[in-house]
C-alpha cells in the first residue's frame, strides 16, 4: 500500500501566527482599488472615493411642511377672516408675494410665498377657498421648512471611504449629484479544489460530495461588495491547480481558494502555491481554520487559500478575506461590528487557539444572547445558515459559564 502512495515533496515550513498577526498580515495585501464614476441610483453598496458636497441648500427654497395658508402671522385672530389671494401647489414654480391681508392656500412641498412668515395648518381652518375663517393661530416661523435648514450648498455630505446605504443614494440624488466618484469593485476569482466534488444537479457516486465552498464564497463575496468573476472547481493533482491559477492572471484582483492547504499527500494547493517558494504556508493558533497559505499569481495578485472544510471556509472568510476585500472596496471600516452577547450555555474552549463559534443572537430579551449551533466540528454544514454571529473565545481561555459576556462577531449585513 505505501508505496502507492505518492511520496510527496517535503513539507514546507509553517509560520505560526495568532488570527491577528494573521489578519494583519493579509489586510496589508491590499490598497482601496482606482476611483471610477458611476451613476448614483446604482452605487449602494460602493464606497465613495472622495468626500460629497451638496450643489444646493435643501431645502432648496421655503418650503410648506403642512397643507395648509401661507399666512403673516401677526394678522391671525381667532374668529377673523381672511382672503385667499393665491393657491400654491406642489411644483408651481412662480415667484409668489403674499400681499398683506391675505393669505395663499399652499400644499405640502409647496414654495412658501414672499412675506409669509408661517403656515396656518388647514385643520385650524374652515377650509375657505375664498375667504377662510381662522379657528387658531401660529407662530412666526410655523411648519415652514426654511431654505438650507437641512443641508447648505457646499456642505460635505458624505464622506470618502463611506459605503453607500440607500439613505446615501437618496442624499446623492436629492443634493443633485447624478454620478458619484466610487472605487472600483474588487474581482474576486474563487477556486475550490478536490477530486470529491461535484456539483450541485449531478448525483453523488460514493466518496464524492457536492462542491458548496465555491457558492458560499462567491455569495459572502457578493455580500462584501465583490465582483465575482469565476467559480472553478479543480481536482486534487498539482499541474491541474497551477494551469487553473495560470488562468486567472489578469482576471481578478484576488483569488481565493479552498482546500488542500492542510498536512496530506494529496494538500495540492499547498504545493502549487508554494513549489516556486513564493508563497506562505500559516499555521494560525485558532479553530477552525487552522491551516492557511498566502501567495500570489505570476502578475502579483494576492491568493488567499483558506482550508476545505465548510466551516473553516466560511469563518476563514469573515476573518481574512472579507476584510480584504472591505479594504479594496475602499471601505473606511473593514471590519464587522462586534457586539457584547451573554453567553446562552457553558462552554468549554481549548487553551492556546483562538475559537470562532457558530451562535445565533436571541435578542427575545431586549439584550442579545449568544446560542451556539452547529457543534464544534468543521465539516457541520447543517445549522451554518441559523448562524448570525461569531462566539469569539480568546486563545487564553479554556472555560466560559452561562451568562458570562462574550464578544461575538455580528455577521448580519449593514450599511455603511
Ligand atoms: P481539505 O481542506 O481539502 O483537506 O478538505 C477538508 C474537508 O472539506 C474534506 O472533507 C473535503 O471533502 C471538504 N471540502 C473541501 N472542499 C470542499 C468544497 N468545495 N465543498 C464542500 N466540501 C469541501
Ligand atoms: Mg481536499
Amino acid at each position: 500500500m505505501a508505496d502507492v502512495l505518492p511520496a510527496g515533496p517535503a513539507l514546507p515550513a509553517r509560520v505560526v501566527r495568532s488570527l491577528d498577526e494573521h489578519a494583519a498580515a493579509v489586510l496589508a495585501l491590499g490598497r482601496p482599488l482606482p476611483a471610477v464614476t458611476v451613476p448614483s441610483a446604482q452605487a449602494r453598496g460602493r464606497a465613495l472615493a472622495a468626500d460629497v458636497r451638496s450643489t444646493l441648500d435643501l431645502p432648496p427654497w421655503d418650503s410648506s411642511a403642512m397643507d395648509g395658508y401661507a399666512v403673516r402671522s401677526a394678522e391671525l385672530h381667532v374668529g377673523g377672516a381672511l382672503e385667499v389671494a393665491d393657491d400654491v401647489a406642489a411644483g408651481d414654480t412662480r415667484d409668489v408675494r403674499l400681499p398683506t391681508g391675505a393669505v395663499a392656500r399652499v400644499m405640502t412641498g409647496a414654495p412658501v410665498p414672499d412675506g409669509a412668515d408661517a403656515v396656518l395648518p388647514v385643520e385650524l381652518t374652515d377650509g375657505g377657498t375664498r375667504r377662510v375663517h381662522v379657528q387658531g393661530v401660529v407662530a412666526p416661523g410655523a411648519h415652514v421648512r426654511r431654505r438650507g435648514e437641512d443641508v447648505r450648498a457646499g456642505d460635505v455630505v458624505l464622506h470618502a471611504g463611506d459605503v453607500l446605504g440607500a439613505g446615501a443614494v437618496g442624499l446623492l440624488a436629492a443634493t443633485g449629484h447624478a454620478h458619484v466618484a466610487v472605487h472600483a469593485r474588487p474581482r474576486v476569482a474563487v477556486l475550490s479544489t478536490g477530486s470529491e466534488l461535484v456539483p450541485p444537479g449531478q448525483p453523488l457516486a460514493h466518496g464524492q460530495i457536492h462542491e458548496s465552498n465555491g457558492p458560499q464564497l462567491a455569495a459572502a463575496a457578493e455580500a462584501a461588495g465583490a465582483d465575482v468573476v469565476a467559480v472553478r472547481v479543480v481536482r486534487d493533482d498539482v499541474p491541474a491547480v497551477r494551469a487553473a491559477l495560470a488562468a486567472l492572471v489578469g482576471e481578478a484582483d484576488l483569488v481565493v481558494t479552498t482546500g488542500g492547504v492542510s498536512v496530506g499527500a494529496y494538500d495540492v494547493v499547498r504545493d502549487a502555491l508554494l513549489a516556486d517558494g513564493a508563497g506562505e504556508l500559516v499555521h494560525v493558533r485558532m479553530q477552525p481554520g487552522k491551516p492557511q497559505a498566502v501567495g500570489a499569481l505570476a502578475d502579483g495578485t494576492p491568493v488567499l487559500a483558506l482550508p476545505g472544510n465548510p466551516v473553516s471556509s466560511f469563518v476563514s472568510f469573515e476573518v481574512f478575506v472579507r476584510p480584504l476585500l472591505r479594504r479594496l472596496l475602499g471601505a473606511r471600516h473593514v471590519h464587522r461590528r462586534r457586539l457584547t452577547a451573554d453567553l446562552a450555555a457553558d462552554l468549554r474552549s481549548t487553551a492556546g487557539r483562538r475559537r470562532l463559534l457558530r451562535a445565533r443572537l436571541d435578542w427575545g430579551s431586549g439584550r442579545p444572547v449568544a446560542v451556539l449551533v452547529g457543534g464544534p466540528g468543521s465539516h457541520l454544514l447543517g445549522a451554518l445558515a441559523g448562524a448570525d454571529a461569531l462566539v469569539d473565545v480568546p486563545e487564553d481561555v479554556a472555560h466560559l459559564a452561562a451568562g458570562d459576556p462574550v464578544t461575538v462577531i455580528d455577521l448580519r449585513e449593514h450599511d455603511a
